[in-house]
Parts: C-alpha cells; sequence; structure tokens
C-alpha cells in the first residue's frame, strides 16, 4: 500500500511517515500542493497509483482544495485531510472539495494511521465482511451492508467510506429520526472528533450522488432534530 504525504511541514510529514512505515505502509511526500499534482500524476502513469492521499489544507503553490478537486476529476483515492483546529468552515469546504475524512491539528500520528488504516480496509470492502448478508432497499436505492456498495438502479455508486457509514447508519433504524450527534457517534464511533456540521454535508453530497431530485429524497431532514433514511 502506497500513500501520499501532502504537507509543507518537514516535522510534520517526516513524523507521519516514520509512523505509516512502521505499519507497512510506503510513504512519498510532496511539501506542495504542485508537486503532490505532479507526484500523483506519475504514479497514475506508471500504473501505480497511490492508495491513499494525507492533504494538509494550506499549502505553498496550490491549496489543498485545489488539489483535492483535481485529484477528484478523474481517481476516488481516499483522501484524509488535515486542518488546523478550530475551523469548521474549512473542513466543510475540504468536504465538499472530495475529501473522505479529515484530523484536527495538532494530532496524535497513532490517530491518523488508526483513520488510514480504516480507510484502506473499506476500500477493500472486507471490514464487514463477516456481518450477516443484508441489502436494504430505500426506493431504487441498494444499500448493501455485506460488500460495502451502493447500487442506484442496479448500478454501482461511488460513496466515500464517511458516506457509506451515514447512510447505513440511517438504513440501519429506518423508524429513527438520528440527531447529529448521534448520528456521529453510530457511525463513525464515540472517538471520532467531528463537528455535527459536517453531517450535513455528508447527506448532501449523498443526496447528489444518489442523484435525488429534492432535498428530501432518500434521506430526510427533520427539522430542529436531524434525519432519517427516506422510505417511501
Ligand atoms: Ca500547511
Amino acid at each position: 500500500m502506497r500513500i501520499l504525504i501532502v504537507e509543507d511541514e518537514r516535522s510534520i510529514s517526516e513524523v507521519v511517515k516514520a509512523y505509516l512505515k512502521k505499519e507497512g505502509y510506503e510513504a512519498d511526500t510532496a511539501d506542495d500542493g504542485l508537486r503532490a499534482m505532479e507526484l500523483f500524476n506519475e504514479s497514475r502513469k506508471k500504473n501505480a497509483p497511490y492508495d491513499l492521499i494525507i492533504l494538509d489544507l494550506m499549502l505553498p503553490r496550490l491549496s489543498g482544495y485545489e488539489v483535492c478537486k483535481q485529484v477528484r476529476t478523474n481517481s476516488s483515492v481516499p483522501i484524509i485531510m488535515l486542518t488546523a483546529k478550530g475551523t469548521e468552515s474549512d473542513v466543510i469546504a475540504g468536504l465538499d472539495a472530495g475529501a473522505d475524512d479529515y484530523v484536527i491539528k495538532p494530532f496524535s500520528p497513532r490517530v491518523l494511521v488508526a483513520r488510514v488504516r480504516a480507510h484502506l480496509r473499506s476500500s477493500t470492502g472486507a471490514e464487514h465482511a463477516n456481518e450477516n448478508s443484508t441489502v436494504i432497499k430505500i426506493g431504487n436505492v441498494d444499500i448493501d451492508i455485506t460488500a460495502r456498495e451502493i447500487r442506484r438502479d442496479g448500478k454501482s455508486v461511488n460513496v466515500t467510506r464517511n458516506e457509506f457509514l451515514v447512510i447505513s447508519t440511517l438504513a440501519s433504524k429506518p423508524d429513527k429520526t438520528f440527531s447529529r450527534d448521534e448520528l456521529i457517534s453510530k457511525a463513525f464511533g464515540d472517538d471520532y472528533e467531528g463537528f455535527d456540521r459536517t453531517i450535513d454535508t455528508y447527506v448532501k453530497n449523498l443526496r447528489r450522488k444518489l442523484g435525488g431530485d429534492n432535498s428530501n429524497d432518500y434521506i430526510r431532514t427533520v427539522h430542529g432534530f436531524g434525519y432519517r433514511i427516506g422510505m417511501e
């Protein structure tokens, strides 16, 4: 597994690289956004694309948002953003640009490595393989818990790990309305240091990817409370 670390603070990228190496991952580092795009494009040309990207948002030459958008034009590689503490709007902008997840600085390298592991596991689909085979249907959408796949009219829809966790959590209890806090703790676990508004971004992305015509398709907004699955 090869990981690209994009971070202009060498002290951070070196520590992260050392931790990833200890876990058996190979890692390259880029000090700025343009260099990141060079490495990303080269890796694709060589037919050895990166398995995951760790991406700082504040970067010289090309911002992390731009890198994210450019990568997303032709790749669904998991992207974990690194962002400064207390910048909820930055996090939301990053998720909008197509990042899968975020870790807030200063962070523990162990936490970051755990997130990396979780994303790599889910992109190979093995994480929940021991659960009973379950497919939950919402209209023309199938949520395949076992395969960790969302299908619309039988065709696979490309969702990120966190988007999958959000919709599968909602679908697991179709009668229940979840508050944002509850959804975070059920979907991501209690140690997830998330802003509750990021759930809104995941929901918005899911509705868009599923091709809903209006804002209540597939996932219903319960005003003043949270969300529930939109069973017809
Ligand atoms: Ca930076």
